[in-house]
């Protein structure tokens, strides 16, 4: 089957600065799949939903507070017309540092449904009548405060598309991957076989293929618990769970 009968994985983006889009996702893998029609892009700017003369999209918190609040009305406007030029049932999302945190297996989700619509907050964020009224859910790309949610979005998607099919063309390229099978992934060697007196493991010149994959097994394993074991923690539960 080629790209050309698939269907089209869709994302549109709300932002105050569409410039910034398709960015990073215009090169490599994304930038081909883009031009490819295997995903698609639509780009909204949330300044032409602005209210009055200077169409303004935020104003002071109520309560007072530092910072300015994007205006609800100006948002849930900006999301109705969006949706409406996507498939109706994409996931809408609001890129938030409360939100679910992003992993692979919500990326994995996200991969095998139609698509998305990303809101990008800016200044002290989203007035919540927009969240809950627009349906938003909230995702965060990890426990940091970023200016604003174009860079969390354009994460999200460089991560969802690698995984659409015929993107890199061979899922065996991402049964390894970090995080596919609950693990980090093992370490990789290429040329030279010597770099400056360290040798590349005996084992993976051995040809020996059922010695490797253990080898990569147990190295994954033993990274992971010295670097994350919560990951093992996870799978010991998600295993217990199950039986
Ligand atoms: N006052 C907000 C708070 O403390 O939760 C932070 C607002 S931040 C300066 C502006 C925007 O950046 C947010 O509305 C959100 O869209 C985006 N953003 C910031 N950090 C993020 C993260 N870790 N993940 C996803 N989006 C983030």
């Amino acid at each position: 089957m080629t790209a050309s009968n698939k269907q089209t994985w869709s994302a549109g983006v709300i932002t105050l600065f569409p410039n910034m889009f398709p960015g990073l996702l215009a090169e490599s893998l994304a930038g081909k799949a883009l031009a490819a029609g295997i995903w698609s892009l639509s780009v909204t700017d949330l300044r032409d939903f602005g209210v009055g003369k200077h169409r303004k999209v935020d104003d002071p918190p109520f309560g007072g507070g530092a910072g300015m609040v994007l205006r609800g009305d100006v948002m849930a406007a900006a999301v109705a017309a969006t949706a409406a030029q996507l498939p109706q049932n994409v996931r809408r999302i609001y890129l938030s540092p409360r939100g679910k945190p992003l992993n692979q297996n919500l990326v994995a989700d996200l991969a095998e449904s139609t698509g998305v619509l990303l809101v990008c907050g800016r200044y002290e964020g989203l007035d919540e009548r927009a969240i809950t009224a627009s349906k938003l859910e909230e995702i965060s790309i990890g426990d940091y405060v970023l200016s604003g949610g174009e860079v969390a979005a354009q994460v999200l998607l460089d991560a969802v598309i690698r995984l659409l099919p015929e993107v890199i063309g061979n899922a065996e390229s991402h049964r390894h991957d970090s995080f596919a099978d609950g693990l980090l992934e093992h370490p990789h060697y290429t040329h030279p076989r010597d770099l400056a007196g360290d040798a590349v493991p005996e084992v993976l010149i051995s040809g020996d293929h059922a010695r490797i994959e253990a080898w990569r097994r147990k190295q994954a394993e033993a990274l992971t618990r010295a670097r994350r074991p919560d990951l093992l923690e996870m799978q010991k539960a998600r295993d217990k769970s199950k039986n």
